[in-house]
């Protein structure tokens, strides 16, 4: 997903009303907007029930207006009295009106004034896995920004322990497991990004944060230049690595992730899909690839839901999950992103059970933990096995 200089997401402008998503419902009162309904070959419930897995969100776009302003109101903010920010109906109504990436920016930025203490943090990620509770959610690789909050003074202790505060918090009421990863900013000159590393080193080697990945716009930023941080990164003890590749960038952007810096994991890779050469290639190497699929249509990067390389990727053999990059701005929680994919792909219940099982092996976890998740899955078949499919 595109990403400011601050390191939150971009909306989709006018498009949110084009899918039909509501984006106050979905997180309110996500049953108003997940009445069954009808679908191709597989009922509402089919789908809710998959144990789902996100690999690719970034928990500052979880940040709902209702969190806003009550973060807003413990920490004495009053910046956000004025214009836009009157109430979390009308920030809501911005969020579904954005006046172009200068519009989105200048809100956002305003935005992370909230994020000051620990506890901050902590009801942050504990808010994302209360809606994502409802969606069958049961594992996410939760990543942070950590350049959009250091930058303002804040530790990065505070940061960290904050946010797995809350995602432990998470685990205790909802059983969703989760680890944290950090995302760095493509846009910062590499000085800037090492320094951020050097902060990040330690957590990394204690376990608190399991990888490294890399977001922001892609236009004069090819992967191969980052190939330095990442070795410095995995010289410093990060065990995991992924980048944004090929979401408005070239083919040979997804090519340069796999092959320049030797990833296995690439974030939205949907320009490979002109290359069949080239997704053989990823196949054959277990490249695993995250798509967000409704950030791809709000943000009007790439044509419809029905227009994602899914098929071109399951007939490669390119191992993919479905997720939400930004669920507060982009439209929509985890279970939005599966019924639209159903909805424009009519997908059978062994294409969804495949799409399943993949995004458990794509996993940074362990394979004790992959076993768990596959008799989840497995469950989940018998359960509905011959049932109104
Ligand atoms: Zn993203």
């Amino acid at each position: 997903m595109l990403r400011t200089a601050i390191g939150v997401s971009l909306c989709g402008f006018a498009a949110c009303a084009a899918v039909g998503l509501d984006t106050r419902e979905l997180a309110a009162n996500p049953s108003v907007v997940y009445a069954p309904g009808t679908y191709p070959n597989v009922s509402t419930d089919f789908i809710r029930a998959l144990p789902k897995i996100e690999h690719h969100m970034h928990i500052e776009g979880a940040l709902s207006p209702e969190l806003l302003f009550k973060l807003a109101e413990r920490n004495n903010v009053t910046s956000l009295s004025a214009g836009n920010f009157s109430t979390p109906d009308t920030l809501w109504e911005r969020y579904r009106n954005w006046d172009g990436l200068a519009d989105f920016v200048a809100v956002s930025e305003q935005e992370m004034v909230v994020f000051q203490h620990e506890r901050d943090y902590e009801d942050l990620a504990y808010s994302y896995l209360e809606r994502s509770h409802y969606d069958g959610l049961v594992y996410a690789e939760v990543n942070f920004l950590p350049e959009g909050h250091i930058s303002r003074g804040i530790s990065m202790e505070t940061v960290i322990r904050g946010l797995r505060r809350g995602l432990e918090r998470g685990k205790t009421d909802f059983d969703i497991d989760t680890q944290l990863f950090a995302c760095f900013s493509k846009t910062h000159n590499h000085t800037r990004t090492r320094a951020t590393i050097d902060k990040l080193a330690p957590f990394a080697q204690a376990g608190d944060i399991i990888g490294l990945g890399a977001a922001g716009n892609e236009d004069g930023f090819p992967p191969s230049e980052f190939s330095d941080l990442y070795s410095y990164a995995r010289s410093v003890g990060f065990q995991h690595f992924t980048i944004h590749a090929g979401e408005t960038g070239p083919p040979s952007y997804v090519r340069e992730a796999a092959f320049d810096l030797n990833l296995t994991r690439i974030d939205h890779a949907i320009s490979a899909r002109s290359e069949p050469e080239l997704l053989r290639q990823l196949a054959e190497k277990d490249v695993f690839v995250t798509v967000c699929r409704l950030s791809n249509v709000l943000l009007g990067v790439d044509g419809q839901v029905a227009d994602a390389p899914l098929r071109e990727f399951l007939d490669a053999g390119v191992k993919f999950s479905l997720n939400t990059d930004d669920p507060t701005f982009l439209g929509g929680s985890i279970l939005t992103v599966y019924l639209k994919v159903q909805e424009a792909f009519g997908f059978d219940v062994a294409t969804w059970e495949r799409i399943v099982s993949n995004s458990i092996d794509g996993s940074w976890t362990t394979d004790e933990h992959k076993d768990s998740l596959r008799r989840k899955l497995e469950a989940v078949m018998r359960q509905w096995d011959g049932k109104e499919l």
